[in-house]
């Protein structure tokens, strides 16, 4: 028994109607990656890199980034690796970056609003990933993106260090659909990115107006609600048949929403890693080729 199960861990979730979906793993840190390995991942999809810059009082540097991150992914340096721009701002406020005192954080300076105006930061960044494209299957994921501009900014600063170093190719590069602006405009956004991951715990904040800590409207912070759930299949009606789409927020492990997310046509989960040998069970109980409507 326990080696079925252990076969069943490293084996891919296969749907009761033959359809293989990837489950790949949520992690923040390089112990979360090791773990991720032993639930039997299918990818990282989605490193985020806040931790590296909260546990230190320097912002790295790109030498101290790139090894960092070398050491960290080497376990599952054969699989697709999603690896996300510092997402700072909002809670997340490393003592290094001295951000603005704002009177909302969650709708002020985050992720590549606070990159666009540290460009540096953001070149080092992408300095690091690129090289780390070179050995390994590295994408590029954007954080709170809303307008055009914000995966514009990034997309020509990637262009030039490719140019700059020499290098032979530019990584794939995509973003997350975390704001309704971004999710109800996907099709505007669609001709500038390689792939989407959507983003359902900031999805489901800024469509409740519900903030994800604030313990005092818990009961307004619903993830499957028909409003984020609708947001959701318009974002992968209309973007599945030209890029890859993934979803990496709390929903894509709640036991009771995954057949709903398969039936919107969802073909990539991002989970915690603990929570992957389950969400690939449940995957192989269900027919994904009827759909929903909601
Ligand atoms: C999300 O917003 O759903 C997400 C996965 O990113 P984070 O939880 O890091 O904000
Ligand atoms: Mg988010």
């Amino acid at each position: 028994r326990l080696r079925k199960a252990q076969q069943q861990r490293f084996a891919p979730a296969v749907s009761a109607d033959g359809e293989q979906i990837s489950v790949m793993a949520n992690v923040n840190s390089p112990e979360d990656v090791l773990n991720a390995k032993a639930q039997g991942c299918d990818g990282i999809g989605l490193y985020r890199l806040e931790g590296v810059y909260l546990s230190n009082k320097m912002v790295p540097s790109a030498e101290e980034l790139y090894s960092y991150l070398r050491e960290a992914l080497y376990v599952v340096r054969d699989q697709p690796l999603v690896i996300r721009l510092l997402d700072a701002g909002g809670d997340k406020r490393p003592p290094s970056l001295s951000l603005p005192d704002e009177p909302d954080p969650f709708l002020g300076l985050r992720g590549i609003r606070l990159l666009r105006e540290n460009l540096d930061l953001l070149k080092t960044q992408l300095e690091v990933l690129a090289k780390l494209s070179l050995t390994m299957k590295v994408t590029i994921l954007i954080p709170m993106v809303t307008l055009k501009e914000d995966i514009l900014v990034v997309r020509r600063m990637l262009q030039d260090v490719v140019a700059e170093k020499g290098y032979r190719q530019v990584p794939p590069l995509g973003f997350m659909v975390e704001t309704p602006a971004a999710a109800l405009c996907i099709e505007q956004l669609l001709p500038l990115t390689d792939f989407i991951s959507i983003g359902s715990n900031d999805l489901t904040q800024y469509t409740m107006a519900a903030g994800r800590e604030n313990m005092s409207v818990s009961s307004y912070y619903i993830e499957h609600h028909p409003a984020v759930l609708s947001l959701i299949r318009q974002v992968i009606a209309n973007s599945q048949k030209q890029i890859p789409v993934s979803l990496c927020g709390e929903l894509a492990a709640n036991k009771q929403h995954i057949s709903s997310l398969l039936r919107l046509g969802l073909r990539s989960f991002s989970v915690a890693p603990p929570m992957i040998p389950e969400v690939k069970s449940i995957i192989r109980l269900c027919r994904v080729k009827e759909s929903l409507q909601v």
